[in-house]
């Protein structure tokens, strides 16, 4: 069954419908892309499945589960940003374990997972640095390890290489599918970058609007001449 499901999810500001009777289903194990232009949606929905925001109507199911009602903490999902929002007092070993520490884990747990978080990433000989020491592919590949290291359910991506110069975002698109497939966890990714998409991606919805207004893999997604 479906990991995540969304079902005629809206959110208005005022007048403006940021997300417009959305429903949606993603696979368990699925790289599913949200796809659109800036203002379509896009964040609102991501905010409102880690619970940041409250859907103004509609129902958000996680393994079949309401969570409305439920607080972020308590929903496993793992949250990378296009800013890292790495806290900046803290080392980069520091920053990974911080989730583990706020879930009680024991001390021996946060080692082995900070460790193969870092490993993952590729980051173990840097793990003593402060984030202002670090380059920005690096920060970002901090700011995965940390949304990794407590195994979530499911990993959301906001624009998560859109600081990041063209070269580096081409390099970095590779990691981020080499890093799924090695945790094979659920992964929903936000992006305006067309190629990006169909790179990276399972299946991608394409919002307008606030809308759904297309869903499929790659290969299917847009209309051939
Ligand atoms: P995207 O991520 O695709 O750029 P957003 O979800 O950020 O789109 O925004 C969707 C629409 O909702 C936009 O018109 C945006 O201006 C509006 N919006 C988003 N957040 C707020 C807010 N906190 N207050 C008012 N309007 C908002
Ligand atoms: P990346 O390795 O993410 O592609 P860069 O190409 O920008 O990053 O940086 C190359 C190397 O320079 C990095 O491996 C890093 O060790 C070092 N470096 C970059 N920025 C800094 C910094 N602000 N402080 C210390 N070392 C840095």
């Amino acid at each position: 069954g479906a990991v995540v499901e969304f079902k005629n999810v809206s959110k208005h500001y005022g007048n403006v419908a940021a997300v417009a009777g959305c429903d949606l289903r993603v696979e368990a194990g699925e790289f599913f892309t949200l796809l659109g232009p800036s203002g379509s949606g896009k964040t609102t929905l991501l905010n409102m499945l880690a619970g940041f925001i409250e859907p103004g109507g509609g129902a958000i199911l996680i393994d079949g589960v309401d969570v409305t009602s439920i607080p972020t903490e308590k929903r496993n999902i793992g949250m990378v940003f296009q800013n890292y929002s790495l806290f900046p007092h803290m080392n980069v070993a520091q920053n990974v374990a911080f989730p583990l520490k706020m879930r009680s884990a024991d001390k021996a747990t946060i080692r082995g997972r900070v460790d193969s978080a870092l490993e993952l990433v590729g980051l173990a000989a840097l793990r003593d640095r402060m984030p202002n020491q670090l380059s920005g592919g690096q920060r970002q590949r901090v700011a995965i390890a940390r949304a990794i290291v407590f195994e979530p359910k499911v990993l959301l991506m906001d624009e998560p290489l859109g600081a990041l110069d063209l070269k580096l975002r081409e390099r970095m698109q590779m990691e981020i599918r080499h890093y799924r497939d090695q945790i094979g966890c659920t992964v929903i990714y936000v992006t305006h970058d067309q190629g990006e998409a169909l790179t990276l991606s399972d299946r991608i919805m394409i919002m307008n609007e606030g809308r759904p207004v297309q869903v499929g893999n790659p290969e299917t997604i847009y209309d051939r001449p």
